[in-house]
């Protein structure tokens, strides 16, 4: 089920670009004009599978501001799919608050607990014959293979002469799935460029493990050699800080640097990833570095216009800002 708009532009970052570097950056904030980010390519292929097997229900899991949430929300529900959602405690900050009221206001049947523990049992508990139960992120081999296209696509666009050969790509691995499609899908696009992954969820080692999973699956279906795609992926969570939505001095910086070149980043994720790459360039290890770009620059104010006030909220609603 196609729903964005492919190819994503590339282009190069020169005032970020010491002398001798040059960063470039894969802009995923632009697939979709509603709402872009990341989440839209994996949705493709999630939502195809859940109507091949004829299923009319999405379940979807994540925190309270989740973008995989409100990407679920916003496409699952133009695509005729309700949409209920588990829903975990997340720290509140302005744009947790926006997404949580999107999501709503896109009709979300929301299923609030109190903790990741606590949600298991809670999808257990919605699952039937009619439901499709997308795991966090909707990272599997089906969403993840958006991934493995997304590398295709910048291999077409190294051919055309649109961006030079990045020795190094850096991105977001939040639950791993578009890490994950993009080591396979840079060996199967014979590129050369080593994958930085950088961590933003915790526990880190487990989150590694996840996605060095998710590759070996990945790349058994796409048929290339699992050993040399996990060769790809270099974890690095360093910029982790105190854990998944935890602000950090570097993320912040990044976020002003980031903004001063036009790209709009946020604390959870592309932040501390673009700290990552500014420290990559800083270093001079790699000469042409690319950042991929994940948190949609759509504005929210279309999602938003259905949407409940905070103030409005029920009680068990607002329990997830914390
Ligand atoms: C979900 C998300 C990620 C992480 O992607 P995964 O495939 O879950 O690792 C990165 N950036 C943004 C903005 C996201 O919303």
């Amino acid at each position: 089920m196609p729903l964005g708009a492919y190819p994503t532009p590339v282009h190069e970052l020169p005032s970020l670009s010491p002398r001798g570097v040059e960063l470039w950056v894969k802009r995923d904030d632009l697939t979709h004009p509603l709402y872009g980010g990341n989440k839209v390519r994996k949705l493709e292929g999630l939502l195809s599978a859940a109507r091949e097997r004829g299923k009319r229900r999405l379940v979807v899991i994540g925190a309270a501001g989740s973008h995989h949430v409100l990407a679920s929300a916003a496409f699952g529900g133009r695509a005729g799919f309700g949409v209920d959602a588990v829903l975990v405690p997340q720290r509140r900050t302005d744009h947790v608050v926006e997404n949580l009221r999107s999501s709503l206001g896109q009709g979300i049947r929301p299923f609030p607990v109190r903790s990741w523990g606590a949600v298991p049992r809670a999808v257990a508990s919605l699952r039937g014959p009619d439901a499709y139960v997308i795991m966090t992120g909707g990272s599997n081999v089906v969403g993840s293979a958006g991934y493995v296209a997304a590398a295709r696509e910048l291999a077409d666009q190294i051919a055309a002469g649109e961006l030079p050969e990045p020795d190094a790509i850096v991105v977001t691995l939040g639950s791993g799935g578009t890490a994950a499609g993009l080591a396979v899908g840079l060996e199967a696009a014979g590129l050369r460029a080593e994958l930085l992954a950088v961590c933003v969820s915790d526990p880190a080692p487990a989150i590694d493990a996840i996605a060095r999973s998710l590759i070996v699956a990945c790349a058994r279906r796409a048929g290339v050699s699992p050993l040399r795609a996990l060769s790809r992926m270099h974890t690095d969570a360093r910029y982790l800080g105190a854990g998944y939505g935890a602000a950090t001095e570097w993320g912040s910086e990044a976020m002003r640097v980031g903004a001063e070149a036009g790209l709009v980043l946020d604390e959870v994720y592309t932040g501390k990833t673009f700290a990552a790459v500014l420290e990559t360039l800083r270093a001079r290890a790699v000469r042409r570095v690319l950042y991929w770009h994940t948190l949609s620059s759509a504005p929210l104010e279309p999602l938003l216009n259905q949407a409940p006030k905070e103030e409005d909220l029920p009680g068990p609603l607002r329990a997830l800002l914390r």
